[in-house]
């Protein structure tokens, strides 16, 4: 018996079935980033473990525990493995940004990105080892009012796949100037409770205090008490956070205050943001993410500017629209090829190509079968309408509407308008 191969732990192989589901998505990210003033740039999937580590920060899970190592070939320098696959696309780009001089660029500078991303964490519903993402960063406007746009960006995003309910949750985790005062609060509030705190917080809490409010096991009622960041902010911060309130309010968009939200990663500044359907906020949940990373460029050996980025997973949203709406991934075929003639296959697709050439959708069948059954595999297949080739050429050719049954003779030069009204 030869060997059974299956998709690797923790990776999908996206289905045709899905994947018209997934096209819909794809197709509202390229006419919001086009429409939304972005500009594509790709990178690598995998760079140097030292830029994550650099740019995520050490204390972060993505670096810490998740890191999806790749190894060279043997005796080469990959081999020592000082590669990783992407956790997230900022660093990356933040990576090009500097190393092709992209600072000189008229500011602020608007990217956008979608592909996959890998984290080696233990798989579960909704949590891959490859997901991917759409992800937009602005680097170079301090804010609030870009801050503002990207939410209302990330929520027209929902809206246009067919997604209803999503809330932003919002913090801000204040700056350099204000966040040392926080860490001192969080660090004199938790210490003395240490003991009940899990492994993993207890750690987080000696290496970033913030991280404990991330922690799944963290006790409600000692998350509750907890000091909140919002209570810290510095004068510059507060200013930021309620410039940020007042615009959303002005554009109408929903959003509620999560004093719990400090986000995985070690380089966010002021603004974080998650989105979620409302009613379903566990950790899985997260449609999507981000904030303000004004510290990160200088980290990462660029001039100092002020970035904001977004990165929303597709997989989840693509899951939550076929949750939310069943018939949303059905999106038919237009038009099938079919004949009277079992073997008048020639025939049918010289009439198909001809049609594809005039912009129509069309399915041709190869087969030599009856036209029943022609019909039948056609209607199967999602086809709106069938058009009937009445002899082996096709001189004589009846358009049936598949949904209602009615049907008339048609020529071809009819066809592309009638089926496209
Ligand atoms: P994060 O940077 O971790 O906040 O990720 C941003 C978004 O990517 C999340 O809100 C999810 O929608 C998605 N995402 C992150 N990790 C995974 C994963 N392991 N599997 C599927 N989607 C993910």
């Amino acid at each position: 018996m030869p060997q059974k191969f299956s998709a690797p732990r923790g990776t999908r192989d996206l289905l045709p079935e899905e994947a018209r589901a997934w096209e819909r998505v794809e197709a509202v990210v390229r006419d919001l980033s086009a429409r939304y003033g972005f500009e594509r740039i790709d990178t690598p999937l995998f760079e140097r473990i030292d830029l994550f580590a650099r740019g995520l920060g050490e204390s972060s899970d993505a670096v810490e525990k998740e890191m999806f190592r790749v190894s060279g070939a043997k005796g080469s320098e990959e081999e020592r493995s000082e590669w990783a696959l992407r956790p997230e696309p900022t660093a990356g780009i933040v990576r090009a940004y500097i190393e092709h001089g992209m600072h000189v660029r008229p500011s602020p500078l608007r990217l956008w990105m979608m592909g996959p991303m890998f984290r080696y964490a233990r798989p579960q519903a909704g949590r891959y080892r490859q997901f991917t993402q759409w992800d937009v960063e602005v680097i170079g406007d301090p804010g609030p009012m870009v801050d503002a746009e990207l939410i209302e960006l990330a929520h027209r995003f929902y809206a246009d796949a067919g997604l209803s309910g999503v809330v932003a949750q919002l913090n801000s985790i204040g700056d350099a100037a204000c966040r040392p005062r926080y860490r001192e609060a969080l660090l004199a509030y938790f210490s003395p409770l240490a003991g009940q705190l899990s492994v993993d917080a207890e750690r987080r809490l000696r290496v970033n205090p913030l991280r404990v409010l991330d922690d799944k096991e963290l006790d409600p009622q000692l998350a509750a008490g907890a000091p909140k960041s919002l209570d810290y902010l510095c004068d510059a911060c507060r200013t930021h956070f309620e410039g940020l309130r007042d615009l959303l309010d002005l554009l109408e968009v929903r959003y509620a205050i999560n004093d719990r939200l400090v986000r995985g990663l070690d380089y966010y500044t002021r603004t974080t943001v998650e989105f979620y359907v409302t009613g379903r906020e566990g950790q899985q949940d997260a449609l999507g993410g981000g904030g303000r990373y004004d510290g990160l460029i200088e980290v990462l050996g660029g001039q100092p500017a002020p970035a904001i980025g977004f990165g929303l997973g597709i997989d989840r949203t693509v899951m939550a629209v076929q949750a939310q709406d069943g018939r949303a991934v059905l999106e038919p075929l237009v038009l099938a090829v079919v004949s009277a003639a079992p073997d008048a296959a020639a025939g049918r697709l010289r009439i198909a190509t001809a049609l594809r050439n005039q912009g129509v959708s069309v399915r041709v069948d190869g087969l030599a079968r009856k036209l029943g059954r022609q019909l039948e595999s056609a209607v199967k297949a999602g086809a709106r309408w069938a058009l009937i080739l009445n002899d082996p050429q096709g001189e004589r050719l009846t358009l049936r509407d598949l949904v209602s049954g009615g049907q008339r003779d048609v020529a071809i030069a009819e066809i592309a308008e009638l089926v496209a009204s």
